[in-house]
């Protein structure tokens, strides 16, 4: 059987693992940190990105290699990809780690986005704000996730800065916010699940619920968008793309080119799940039946959540994912629970 390998050890490439391995794959995960996948993986590598053998022996070892973290550094992938295939390519890699690169590509394609800046110094923010106008958000360009790295700016004479190169977003004014997760196999063949309604707190994803209650024409307009998105960049694997919703249509927010925590509900929705969907985009298998047969809600459980967990393991019409990290801090994402409506 062949060897698929995946660059992260946090809990998208744990829950990967289990899906390759139901598929009879076996996977080895390279991982710089702390790694919950570690220990579900046939092999873990925990080693820096900047350790070329461990690359080496790594790549070797496998048969393709996917990711479930954007931000690898571009000489560990150069060395990745002089050895074996990397799906998604490495161009959806290079467009999704830089939220300047990202804006540029969607509106390249004629997608709408917030309105935004380069703003690569701090002295280039009064004019970026001038141009903008407030409220209005700063981004840092590269490694920003949960919210982090952001701020929100509300008075045009605000200096604050987030200390590396950023894109200053226009403020949308949206009714809701939802995201298509959809896959592209390896023949150009696409499938899209439901998009999810999803709601935030503190920059954190709590809940996506599915059926999402929005006008069907819309829900199309939104796989239309996630498909032109994946077929722009020649796309293999699954990829999140998040939406607003507003008075004038749909507004793309951002893509991340790996399954998706917003994509959770799959997992009890779902014949094939984004998880076996991505392995077998991945792996040159036929995509699977993405249809919803259920409604779900799925709800992060974060940091202090952890705390209901006895009570929400006897809840009926819930299933129960953990990531077996140890240490449940104030904004760790500990697990989720998919709960049938
Ligand atoms: P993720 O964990 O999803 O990768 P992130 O750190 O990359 O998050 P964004 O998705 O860019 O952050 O923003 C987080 C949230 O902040 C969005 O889901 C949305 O609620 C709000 N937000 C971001 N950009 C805008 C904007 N231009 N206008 C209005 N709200 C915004
Ligand atoms: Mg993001
Ligand atoms: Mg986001």
């Amino acid at each position: 059987g062949s060897v698929i390998g995946i660059l992260g050890g946090g809990q998208l490439g744990r829950m990967l693992s289990v899906a390759a391995s139901r598929l009879g794959y076996r996977c080895h995960v390279y991982e710089p940190g702390a790694a919950p996948a570690g220990d579900v993986a046939h092999r873990l590598t925990t080693a820096p990105y900047e350790d070329q053998a461990a690359l080496r022996a790594f790549a070797e070892s496998v048969d393709v290699i996917t990711y479930e973290f954007e931000n690898v550094p571009t000489a560990a992938l150069d060395l990745l990809e002089s050895l074996r295939p990397i799906r998604p390519n490495r161009r959806a890699l290079a467009v999704s780690q830089d939220r300047l690169s990202e804006k540029d590509f969607l509106a390249g394609i004629g997608l709408c986005t917030a309105p935004y800046r380069n703003v690569e110094t701090e002295s280039d923010l009064p004019e970026a704000l001038a141009a903008l106008g407030v409220p209005a958000i700063l981004k840092t360009r590269r490694l920003g996730y949960d919210g982090k790295g952001q701020i929100r700016l509300s008075d045009a004479g605000q200096r604050d800065w987030t200390g590396a190169p950023s894109v200053l977003e226009g403020f949308v004014e949206f009714s809701a916010e939802i995201s298509v997760i959809v896959a592209r196999g390896a023949d150009g063949q696409v499938a899209a699940y439901d998009p999810g309604l999803n709601l935030h707190r503190e920059g954190i994803l709590r809940t996506t619920t599915v059926p999402c209650g929005l006008p069907a024409g819309l829900l199309t307009d939104a796989v239309l968008i996630a498909a032109r998105i994946v077929n722009a960049l020649d796309y293999v694997g699954v990829m999140g793309v998040e939406l607003f919703v507003t008075a004038d249509g749909l507004v793309v927010n951002e893509i991340a080119p790996r399954v998706h925590n917003s994509g959770h509900w799959t997992q009890a929705g779902c014949a094939v799940d984004q998880f076996e969907q991505h392995i077998r985009a991945v792996a040159g298998l036929p995509l699977g039946d993405g249809q919803r047969y259920a409604d779900v809600e799925m709800e992060n459980l974060i940091g202090d959540d952890m705390l209901r967990l006895p009570e929400l393991l006897t809840q009926p019409r819930c299933q129960v994912h953990l990531y077996g990290k140890g240490d449940a801090r104030p904004g760790r994402k500990m697990g989720h629970v998919n709960r049938l409506r």
